[in-house]
């Protein structure tokens, strides 16, 4: 059994950042469905064509190919021990994936980071600068972040309901709000 746990958060929220912390300190395999997609889009996949222009829009890649990625890379070795998702589930079917391989991949705890719109902004866009994430412009944000609103927030009431949810400030020092999140790996 393999237990996961989940960052959820809107774009910007400094998830991938504490994920990769988080996943090195306890020997998890930490798994960002973002940066998965776009090394399919480095490597010119089918994957990769079909999501490029999806991303760069600000749109979500679709269920089923992002539920089939996500599945067959939690069968490497890396995961035996656990993982972090990082940008998955980001929709109810994406949840209701992982309800169906629950026995081997049970859901253990969902970290959702708070951080306030404005200064979300701020963040992706000087990223952006430096990055070169060609999804990281103002046109792109506003749709990511209406989609979270609109897709991604209702799993916030999902996995209350199964008491998974724990809320995270990630708002100031980086070293502290991963104290508050390592306290839980403990
Ligand atoms: P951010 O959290 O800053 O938006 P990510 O790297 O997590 O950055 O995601 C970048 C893009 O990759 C998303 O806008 C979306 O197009 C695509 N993507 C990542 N994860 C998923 C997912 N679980 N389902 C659908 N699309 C995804």
């Amino acid at each position: 059994m393999s237990e996961l746990n989940i960052f959820l958060g809107p774009p910007g929220a400094g998830k991938g950042t504490q994920a990769i912390k988080i996943a090195e300190e306890f020997g998890l395999a930490h798994i960002s469905t973002g940066d998965m997609l776009r090394n399919h889009i480095s490597n010119r996949t089918e994957l990769g064509k079909i999501a490029k222009s999806v991303m760069d829009e600000g749109h979500l890649v679709s269920d089923d190919l992002v539920i089939k990625m996500l599945v067959e890379r939690l069968g490497s070795d890396d995961c035996k021990n656990g993982a972090i998702l990082d940008g998955f589930p980001r929709t109810l079917p994406q949840a209701k994936s992982l309800e169906d391989i629950k026995n081997e991949f049970p859901v253990d705890k969902v970290f959702v980071f708070e951080v306030d719109e404005k200064e979300l902004v701020q963040r992706i866009l000087s990223r952006g600068e430096t990055s070169g994430r060609s999804d990281d412009t103002v046109e792109s944000i506003k749709v990511r972040f209406e989609i979270y609103t609109q897709d991604t927030e209702p799993l916030i009431d999902f996995y209350n309901k199964q008491d998974k949810v724990l809320k995270i400030n990630a708002v100031g020092e980086i070293d502290l709000i991963y104290r508050n999140i390592a306290k839980h790996f403990n």
